[in-house]
């Protein structure tokens, strides 16, 4: 599946942002939600994404 294995930084699911790049929005729906239920630091995540997704269009 798309959310597990970056290929940047092995995290499941993926936290440098690079998996971000491939999602649809369902996906990164998804993604948000399971970040929203056990990472500690989701905060800093999800603007590291926002800046990456910025970035990338
Ligand atoms: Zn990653």
């Amino acid at each position: 599946m798309a959310l597990t294995d970056c290929e940047k930084c092995w995290s499941t699911p993926c936290d440098c942002g690079w998996e971000y790049r491939h999602m649809n929005d369902e996906e990164f729906a998804e993604f948000i939600a399971r970040i929203l239920t056990y990472k500690e630091d989701k905060v800093a995540i999800l603007e590291k994404a926002m800046s990456i997704i910025k970035e990338s269009e």
